[in-house]
């Protein structure tokens, strides 16, 4: 089946190792959601024969939960995916108020490990953005630098670097939820890899450019005035 990545139904194919649910009610509800038939390359599902279930592991805060993905016998072969409802009794005390009128859903993130190992995150769209600090604002350079902190900023460029990286440290690991609970919902910073090339050329593939930071990791790569760590250079650094 031909690959394709874009928005379908209420997914989004990122790439070829992420997808996005928004999720609703029945998510919650029914421990699962039909999958639209986009997206059945990205399951690997494309050649399975209706009402055969094809095993998934799903990972959700570093623990394993069993689920599969069916296909019904009309003639449309819709496919579901459906996790047991131990994964589903934690999803729903994660989102008690999940059913309340005017509740909102998170995002939920599945990063591809193999083609049937899942990680799942789910996101809240929080903007934060008057928490990021103004690291670099004092600096010199202070066109590239202000730039860099507008697509910090940036309420798009940032809900992209987000379902793209996720909501865990890219550098240390630390995830706000897992740490904070409730608090640390939805919370991270993104930080811009490598202001000087991107701003000549006016354009941020939020891939490629950004990458998501917990505040100690985003102070510690723009600690050195005069040289911006990768995220690699800042891992090695971090003493285990
Ligand atoms: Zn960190
Ligand atoms: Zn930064």
């Amino acid at each position: 089946m031909e690959k394709k990545y874009g928005s379908f139904d209420s997914w989004e194919i990122v790439n070829d190792s992420i997808i996005i649910k928004t999720t609703d009610l029945s998510l919650f509800k029914h421990n699962g959601s039909g999958i639209p038939k986009q997206s059945k390359w990205f399951w690997n599902v494309d050649k399975i024969l209706p009402e055969n279930k094809i095993p998934l592991t799903l990972i959700f805060n570093r623990k394993k939960y069993g689920a599969y993905i069916e296909v019904d016998k009309t003639k449309f072969q819709r496919a579901r995916l459906f996790w047991y409802s131990d994964l589903g009794s934690i999803f729903r005390k994660t989102y008690p108020f999940y059913g309340r009128e005017n509740s909102s859903y998170p995002l939920m993130r599945f990063r591809k490990l193999n083609s049937n190992i899942y990680e799942i995150s789910l996101i809240d769209m929080v903007y934060d953005t008057d928490f990021i600090v103004n690291f670099e604002s004092q600096k010199e350079g202070k066109i590239i630098k202000s730039q860099s902190i507008r697509y910090e900023r940036d309420p798009h460029l940032r809900s992209q670097a987000i379902k793209i990286h996720g909501l865990s440290c890219m550098a240390c690991g630390f995830n706000f939820f897992e740490t904070y609970g409730e608090l640390g919902k939805g919370f991270i910073h993104v930080h811009h890899i490598n202001p000087l090339s991107s701003s000549k050329e006016h354009f941020v593939n939020p891939e490629i450019d950004l990458t998501v930071l917990c505040p100690n990791c985003h102070s510690m790569v723009h600690r050195n005035k005069n040289h911006i760590l990768t995220v690699e250079e800042l891992r090695m650094l971090i003493k285990k």
